[in-house]
C-alpha cells in the first residue's frame, strides 16, 4: 500500500502552497478531494502545539462561513506540524480552495478570541495560542 505523503519529495516544495494531494473516487460515484495546506517549509521549520491548534480551532469556524461549509468533510494538523490536510466533497482545483483559505486566514489575523477553547470543547483547551496562529496565518497569506 502507498502512503501519498511518503512519495512526495519534501527538499522539493516550497512552503506556503496548497496542493492538491489526492482525489478518492466512491463505490457509488462520489469524489472526495484532500488538500495539503502547508504552511511551514518542511525541515526548515514547524508550528508550535498551541498555534497549530489554535488555527485548527479558527479555520474549523471561518472555513465554513466561506460558503464551503457544507463540502467540507475535515480539516486536519499534520503530524509533522508543518500544515493542515484538508478533506472536502468533490473534484476541487486548487484555485477552487485558496479563495476560501486566504479569506478564512486574513479572518484569523483579525481574532481576538480563540473559539471551543475550553474544558467541555477541547481535548486540550490549555494548549493554545492566538498569538502564534495569527503569525502562521499572515505568513501564509503574505507569501502564497
Ligand atoms: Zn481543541
Amino acid at each position: 500500500m502507498k502512503v501519498e505523503s511518503f512519495e512526495l519529495d519534501h527538499t522539493k516544495v516550497k512552503a506556503p502552497y496548497i496542493r492538491k494531494a489526492s482525489l478518492y473516487k466512491g463505490e457509488k460515484g462520489d469524489v472526495v478531494s484532500k488538500f495539503d495546506l502547508r504552511f511551514m517549509q518542511p525541515n526548515k521549520g514547524e508550528m508550535q502545539t498551541g498555534g497549530i491548534h489554535t488555527l485548527e480551532h479558527l479555520l474549523a469556524v471561518y472555513l465554513r462561513d466561506e460558503g464551503i461549509g457544507e463540502e467540507i468533510i475535515d480539516l486536519s494538523p499534520m503530524g509533522c506540524r508543518t500544515g493542515f490536510y484538508f478533506t472536502i466533497w468533490g473534484d476541487k482545483t486548487e484555485e477552487e480552495i485558496k479563495k476560501p483559505l486566504v479569506n478564512a486566514l486574513k479572518l484569523v489575523v483579525e481574532t481576538k478570541e480563540i473559539p471551543a477553547a475550553n474544558e467541555i470543547q477541547c481535548g486540550n483547551y490549555r494548549d493554545h495560542s492566538l498569538e502564534a496562529a495569527i503569525e502562521y496565518a499572515r505568513g501564509f497569506v503574505n507569501n502564497i
